[in-house]
């Protein structure tokens, strides 16, 4: 299989960097394609302006999705965002790799998504969940936490860690269509010492070369909902 990692941390000796060298290691050994992004490496630019585009429908008014829409169609997308497209359009696999920020994204992923899931390409014209312009790929997410599993349950003090990630679970990677994969968390990367990390590399090893036989996340489907994307009621 062909898995496209998108690696965002900006410390190469970082435990995130450890698994994403060990997932590359993993991968090449057992017959599959490894492409990374490393993003801070790559100096990858976060920000989303008219720079994502050599082309210009409007010079006057910037209205990102229409000119999403517009280099589309004149092949006008800036040669950065077009390379990571081609690596999307490539993989069966896409893994984002990160330490958890403000519940979130690091703000360069976060970017990266911004600025490469454009519409006409990515999303638009009906094609989003099921239909989306990915389906049939799987994409998870593989990241560390400072605090602890207890902390991210129900009745933790930050809430339960899939209510979080639902933004982007559901709001990111399901809308264009993956099938979202279960996340592999490393809980409290810095305080958890040498051994259980090293342990954490073998449970991540086994979650990739199990990726195929991994139910993904249940989410409705377009069929469940009617004209106003409202749930049908039984
Ligand atoms: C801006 C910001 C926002 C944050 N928001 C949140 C938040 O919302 N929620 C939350 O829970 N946390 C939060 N954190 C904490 C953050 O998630 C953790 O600091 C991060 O996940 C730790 O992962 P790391 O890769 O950076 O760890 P590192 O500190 O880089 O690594 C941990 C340890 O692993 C060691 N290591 C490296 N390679 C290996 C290896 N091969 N084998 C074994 N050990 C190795 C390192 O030497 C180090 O001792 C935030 C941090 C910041 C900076």
């Amino acid at each position: 299989m062909k898995f496209f990692i998108v690696h965002a941390h900006p410390e190469p000796n970082s435990f995130n960097s450890a698994l994403t060298r060990y997932a590359k290691e993993v991968l090449d050994t057992t017959g599959h394609e490894v492409i990374i992004s490393d993003l801070y490496t790559m100096q990858f630019n976060p920000v989303s302006d008219r720079r994502n585009f050599t082309s210009q429908k409007d010079p006057n008014y910037f209205i990102q999705q229409v000119e999403e829409m517009h280099a589309t169609e004149v092949d006008g997308f800036a040669p950065d965002i077009k390379a990571e497209m081609e690596k999307l359009d490539w993989c069966d696999v896409l893994i984002f790799q990160f330490p958890l920020w403000w519940f979130g994204l690091p703000a360069i992923l976060k970017g990266w998504v911004d600025r490469v899931f454009a519409m006409g390409k990515v999303y638009g014209g009906g094609r989003f969940y099921d239909n989306g312009v990915f389906q049939g790929k799987k994409a998870m997410l593989s990241f560390t936490t400072g605090g602890s599993l207890t902390m991210y349950t129900e009745i933790g003090i930050n809430g339960n860690i899939h209510s979080i990630l639902y933004p982007i679970n559901h709001g990111i990677f399901r809308f264009v269509g993956f099938d979202v994969l279960p996340p592999f968390i490393v809980w409290g990367a810095s305080r958890i010492g040498d051994e259980r990390r090293q342990a954490y590399l073998e449970e991540y090893k086994q979650r990739l070369l199990m990726i195929n036989a991994t139910p993904a996340i249940v989410y409705p489907a377009l069929a469940d909902f009617d004209e106003d994307f409202q749930l049908k009621q039984l």
